[in-house]
Protein backbone atom coordinates (compact mmCIF):
# COMPACT_ATOMS: atom_id res chain seq x y z
CA UNK A 1 0.00 0.00 0.00
CA UNK A 2 2.71 2.59 0.83
CA UNK A 3 0.36 5.99 0.69
CA UNK A 4 2.13 8.90 -0.95
CA UNK A 5 1.39 12.32 0.14
CA UNK A 6 -1.15 12.68 -2.28
CA UNK A 7 -2.76 9.39 -1.24
CA UNK A 8 -2.65 10.38 2.30
CA UNK A 9 -4.47 14.21 1.70
CA UNK A 10 -6.76 12.24 -0.24
CA UNK A 11 -7.72 9.59 2.15
CA UNK A 12 -7.92 13.04 5.02
CA UNK A 13 -9.86 14.80 2.85
CA UNK A 14 -12.15 12.31 2.05
CA UNK A 15 -13.50 11.56 5.45
CA UNK A 16 -13.12 15.38 6.13
CA UNK A 17 -10.28 15.19 8.51
CA UNK A 18 -7.07 16.50 9.30
CA UNK A 19 -4.16 15.09 10.39
CA UNK A 20 -3.97 15.45 14.40
CA UNK A 21 -1.01 17.92 15.89
CA UNK A 22 -2.12 17.58 19.66
CA UNK A 23 -1.61 13.34 19.52
CA UNK A 24 1.54 14.15 16.93
CA UNK A 25 0.30 13.17 14.22
CA UNK A 26 3.18 13.65 11.68
CA UNK A 27 3.03 10.77 9.01
CA UNK A 28 6.00 9.48 7.22
CA UNK A 29 6.10 9.28 3.11
CA UNK A 30 9.85 8.28 2.90
CA UNK A 31 9.06 4.61 2.60
CA UNK A 32 12.24 3.57 1.03
CA UNK A 33 14.12 4.83 4.31
CA UNK A 34 11.42 2.61 6.72
CA UNK A 35 12.50 -0.08 4.53
CA UNK A 36 16.25 0.42 4.73
CA UNK A 37 15.92 0.97 8.39
CA UNK A 38 13.75 -2.01 9.19
CA UNK A 39 16.16 -4.34 7.25
CA UNK A 40 19.44 -2.60 8.95
CA UNK A 41 17.34 -3.72 12.44
CA UNK A 42 17.16 -7.60 11.63
CA UNK A 43 13.85 -8.34 13.80
CA UNK A 44 14.72 -12.00 15.27
CA UNK A 45 11.71 -14.22 14.75
CA UNK A 46 8.73 -12.74 17.91
CA UNK A 47 6.06 -10.08 17.51
CA UNK A 48 6.89 -7.00 17.25
CA UNK A 49 4.89 -3.88 19.55
CA UNK A 50 4.04 -1.60 16.97
CA UNK A 51 3.66 2.36 18.74
CA UNK A 52 1.54 4.80 16.72
CA UNK A 53 1.22 3.01 13.20
CA UNK A 54 -1.01 5.79 12.04
CA UNK A 55 -1.77 4.89 8.38
CA UNK A 56 1.05 2.18 8.06
CA UNK A 57 4.11 3.48 6.69
CA UNK A 58 6.62 1.37 9.13
CA UNK A 59 4.17 -0.72 9.76
CA UNK A 60 4.23 -2.45 6.33
CA UNK A 61 7.79 -3.09 6.17
CA UNK A 62 7.30 -4.32 10.05
CA UNK A 63 5.08 -7.05 8.70
CA UNK A 64 7.39 -8.08 5.78
CA UNK A 65 9.63 -9.61 7.98
CA UNK A 66 7.46 -12.24 8.78
CA UNK A 67 6.65 -11.60 12.07
CA UNK A 68 3.21 -11.11 13.70
CA UNK A 69 2.71 -7.07 14.65
CA UNK A 70 0.72 -5.92 17.38
CA UNK A 71 0.03 -2.19 16.48
CA UNK A 72 -1.20 0.38 19.10
CA UNK A 73 -2.82 3.60 18.21
CA UNK A 74 -5.24 6.27 20.06
CA UNK A 75 -6.52 7.71 17.26
CA UNK A 76 -9.95 5.43 15.79
CA UNK A 77 -10.23 6.92 13.04
CA UNK A 78 -6.84 5.30 11.79
CA UNK A 79 -7.17 2.38 13.40
CA UNK A 80 -10.22 1.81 11.77
CA UNK A 81 -8.16 2.48 8.74
CA UNK A 82 -5.48 0.12 8.90
CA UNK A 83 -6.18 -3.47 8.92
CA UNK A 84 -8.24 -2.23 5.90
CA UNK A 85 -4.96 -0.84 4.31
CA UNK A 86 -3.24 -4.18 5.29
CA UNK A 87 -5.34 -6.63 5.50
CA UNK A 88 -3.46 -10.00 6.83
CA UNK A 89 -3.72 -11.57 10.18
CA UNK A 90 -0.67 -10.98 11.28
CA UNK A 91 -1.54 -7.44 12.12
CA UNK A 92 -3.34 -7.02 15.25
CA UNK A 93 -4.57 -3.43 15.92
CA UNK A 94 -5.60 -2.19 19.12
CA UNK A 95 -7.12 1.34 19.30
CA UNK A 96 -6.01 2.62 22.85
CA UNK A 97 -3.17 4.27 24.76
CA UNK A 98 -0.25 2.47 24.50
CA UNK A 99 0.46 3.80 28.01
CA UNK A 100 -2.97 2.19 29.20
CA UNK A 101 -2.04 -0.79 27.71
CA UNK A 102 -0.60 -4.50 29.53
CA UNK A 103 1.81 -4.89 26.99
CA UNK A 104 2.76 -8.60 27.87
CA UNK A 105 -0.45 -9.56 27.77
CA UNK A 106 -0.17 -7.73 23.85
CA UNK A 107 2.60 -9.62 23.31
CA UNK A 108 4.54 -11.60 26.00
CA UNK A 109 7.42 -11.28 27.20
CA UNK A 110 10.03 -11.98 24.29
CA UNK A 111 9.35 -9.40 21.85
CA UNK A 112 10.85 -6.31 19.81
CA UNK A 113 9.35 -3.01 19.48
CA UNK A 114 9.03 -0.06 16.65
CA UNK A 115 7.58 3.13 16.07
CA UNK A 116 7.56 6.83 14.86
CA UNK A 117 6.68 7.91 18.51
CA UNK A 118 4.40 10.60 18.81
CA UNK A 119 6.65 13.42 20.65
CA UNK A 120 4.39 14.76 22.83
CA UNK A 121 4.98 11.55 24.94
CA UNK A 122 8.34 10.09 23.87
CA UNK A 123 9.99 9.81 27.30
CA UNK A 124 7.31 8.47 28.88
CA UNK A 125 7.06 5.69 26.22
CA UNK A 126 10.93 5.00 26.19
CA UNK A 127 10.88 4.70 29.94
CA UNK A 128 7.80 1.89 29.78
CA UNK A 129 9.44 -0.17 26.79
CA UNK A 130 12.96 -0.25 29.30
CA UNK A 131 11.51 -1.15 31.74
CA UNK A 132 10.56 -4.54 29.95
CA UNK A 133 13.14 -4.92 27.92
CA UNK A 134 12.02 -5.84 23.81
CA UNK A 135 14.51 -7.89 21.81
CA UNK A 136 15.29 -5.20 19.22
CA UNK A 137 14.06 -1.42 19.35
CA UNK A 138 13.70 0.37 15.92
CA UNK A 139 12.47 4.07 17.30
CA UNK A 140 11.60 7.24 15.27
CA UNK A 141 12.20 10.46 17.85
CA UNK A 142 13.10 13.83 17.91
CA UNK A 143 17.00 14.49 18.08
CA UNK A 144 16.46 15.70 21.18
CA UNK A 145 14.64 12.70 22.87
CA UNK A 146 17.50 10.39 20.82
CA UNK A 147 20.25 12.38 22.97
CA UNK A 148 19.06 10.97 25.67
CA UNK A 149 19.85 7.43 24.53
CA UNK A 150 23.49 8.34 24.31
CA UNK A 151 23.72 10.67 27.17
CA UNK A 152 26.70 10.33 29.13
CA UNK A 153 27.74 11.74 32.84
CA UNK A 154 27.25 15.35 33.14
CA UNK A 155 25.33 15.98 29.86
CA UNK A 156 22.32 18.18 30.21
CA UNK A 157 19.82 15.58 29.65
CA UNK A 158 21.84 12.77 31.36
CA UNK A 159 19.06 9.77 33.06
CA UNK A 160 17.31 7.02 34.05
CA UNK A 161 17.14 6.61 29.57
CA UNK A 162 20.61 6.88 29.49
CA UNK A 163 21.84 4.72 32.17
CA UNK A 164 19.40 1.69 30.98
CA UNK A 165 20.51 2.63 27.21
CA UNK A 166 24.43 1.55 28.00
CA UNK A 167 23.64 -1.12 30.42
CA UNK A 168 21.24 -3.08 28.60
CA UNK A 169 21.83 -2.35 25.02
CA UNK A 170 24.14 -1.38 22.48
CA UNK A 171 22.19 1.61 20.88
CA UNK A 172 23.38 3.66 17.57
CA UNK A 173 21.82 6.29 15.67
CA UNK A 174 20.85 4.97 12.09
CA UNK A 175 20.22 8.32 10.25
CA UNK A 176 18.68 11.72 10.67
CA UNK A 177 15.24 12.45 8.97
CA UNK A 178 14.19 15.73 7.36
CA UNK A 179 10.91 17.24 7.76
CA UNK A 180 10.32 16.90 4.08
CA UNK A 181 9.85 13.38 4.62
CA UNK A 182 6.56 13.90 6.63
CA UNK A 183 3.28 14.91 5.91
CA UNK A 184 2.68 17.06 7.70
CA UNK A 185 5.75 18.70 7.97
CA UNK A 186 7.06 19.09 11.83
CA UNK A 187 8.65 21.98 12.86
CA UNK A 188 11.89 19.80 14.32
CA UNK A 189 14.43 17.33 13.28
CA UNK A 190 14.03 13.75 14.14
CA UNK A 191 16.47 10.45 13.40
CA UNK A 192 16.07 7.12 13.61
CA UNK A 193 17.65 4.77 16.59
CA UNK A 194 18.42 1.30 17.01
CA UNK A 195 19.36 -0.60 20.29
CA UNK A 196 19.88 -4.27 20.15
CA UNK A 197 19.61 -6.02 23.61
CA UNK A 198 23.03 -7.05 25.01
CA UNK A 199 22.73 -10.49 26.11
CA UNK A 200 24.49 -12.36 28.47
CA UNK A 201 24.72 -10.03 30.93
CA UNK A 202 23.94 -10.82 34.16
CA UNK A 203 21.63 -7.58 35.30
CA UNK A 204 19.12 -6.57 37.48
CA UNK A 205 15.29 -6.17 36.76
CA UNK A 206 15.23 -2.87 34.73
CA UNK A 207 12.41 -1.34 37.00
CA UNK A 208 14.14 -1.27 40.38
CA UNK A 209 16.82 0.69 39.22
CA UNK A 210 15.05 3.19 36.59
CA UNK A 211 13.15 3.86 39.90
CA UNK A 212 16.57 4.20 42.16
CA UNK A 213 18.40 6.11 39.17
CA UNK A 214 15.56 8.77 38.94
CA UNK A 215 15.47 9.34 42.50
CA UNK A 216 19.06 10.09 42.56
CA UNK A 217 18.92 12.31 39.74
CA UNK A 218 15.98 14.12 40.57
CA UNK A 219 17.41 16.86 42.08
CA UNK A 220 20.73 16.95 40.54
CA UNK A 221 22.72 19.30 42.38
CA UNK A 222 21.94 17.10 45.65
CA UNK A 223 25.26 15.02 46.90
CA UNK A 224 24.50 11.73 46.35
CA UNK A 225 23.90 10.93 50.23
CA UNK A 226 21.48 13.18 50.53
CA UNK A 227 20.15 12.01 47.32
CA UNK A 228 19.76 8.46 48.83
CA UNK A 229 18.25 9.79 51.89
CA UNK A 230 21.20 9.29 54.86
CA UNK A 231 20.44 6.06 56.23
CA UNK A 232 23.32 3.92 57.06
CA UNK A 233 22.56 1.46 54.12
CA UNK A 234 23.10 4.27 51.66
CA UNK A 235 26.31 5.24 53.67
CA UNK A 236 27.41 1.27 53.72
CA UNK A 237 26.35 1.12 50.17
CA UNK A 238 28.36 4.13 48.97
CA UNK A 239 31.36 2.93 51.45
CA UNK A 240 31.28 -0.63 49.75
CA UNK A 241 31.74 1.08 45.71
CA UNK A 242 34.25 3.04 47.20
CA UNK A 243 32.11 6.48 46.48
CA UNK A 244 32.61 9.63 48.72
CA UNK A 245 29.15 11.10 50.13
CA UNK A 246 29.80 14.26 49.16
CA UNK A 247 29.70 12.82 45.01
CA UNK A 248 26.76 14.20 42.80
CA UNK A 249 24.99 11.34 41.86
CA UNK A 250 24.73 12.92 37.62
CA UNK A 251 28.38 12.60 37.63
CA UNK A 252 27.82 9.11 37.85
CA UNK A 253 28.38 6.77 35.02
CA UNK A 254 25.91 4.20 34.36
CA UNK A 255 28.28 1.28 35.61
CA UNK A 256 28.68 2.69 39.14
CA UNK A 257 24.93 3.55 38.97
CA UNK A 258 24.47 -0.13 38.75
CA UNK A 259 27.24 -1.16 40.99
CA UNK A 260 25.63 0.93 43.81
CA UNK A 261 22.35 -0.15 43.11
CA UNK A 262 23.27 -3.11 43.89
CA UNK A 263 25.10 -2.70 46.88
CA UNK A 264 21.94 -1.00 48.47
CA UNK A 265 20.03 -3.93 47.70
CA UNK A 266 22.55 -6.46 49.65
N1 LIG B 1 3.68 5.49 12.21
C1 LIG B 1 3.04 6.52 11.42
C2 LIG B 1 4.02 7.06 10.41
O1 LIG B 1 5.23 6.87 10.61
O2 LIG B 1 3.57 7.65 9.43
C3 LIG B 1 2.50 7.65 12.30
C4 LIG B 1 3.52 8.31 13.21
S1 LIG B 1 2.95 9.75 14.03
C5 LIG B 1 4.49 10.56 14.35
C6 LIG B 1 2.50 9.20 15.67
C7 LIG B 1 1.28 8.29 15.75
O3 LIG B 1 1.05 7.97 17.12
C8 LIG B 1 -0.03 8.90 15.23
O4 LIG B 1 -0.68 7.99 14.41
C9 LIG B 1 -0.84 9.17 16.51
O5 LIG B 1 -2.22 9.15 16.32
C10 LIG B 1 -0.35 8.04 17.40
N2 LIG B 1 -0.50 8.29 18.85
C11 LIG B 1 -0.45 9.48 19.49
N3 LIG B 1 -0.58 9.31 20.82
C12 LIG B 1 -0.69 7.97 21.03
C13 LIG B 1 -0.86 7.17 22.20
N4 LIG B 1 -0.91 7.70 23.42
N5 LIG B 1 -0.97 5.83 22.03
C14 LIG B 1 -0.91 5.27 20.80
N6 LIG B 1 -0.76 5.99 19.67
C15 LIG B 1 -0.65 7.31 19.77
Amino acid sequence: MALGINELKALFEAHGRRANRALGQNFFIDHALLEQAVETAAFAQMPILEIGPGLGALTEPLLNTGNAVTAVEKDAFLAERLPELLPTERLTVVNGDILKQDIPALVGAEFSAAGNLPYYITTPIVTMLLKLLPDTMLLMTQKEAAARFFARPGDRVYGPVAILTALYYDAKELCELDPAQYWPQPDVRSSVTLLKRKRGAALPAPAGLLRFSDNALAQRRKTLINALGKTEQAHAALEAVGLSPAVRAETLDPETFLALYTAMQG
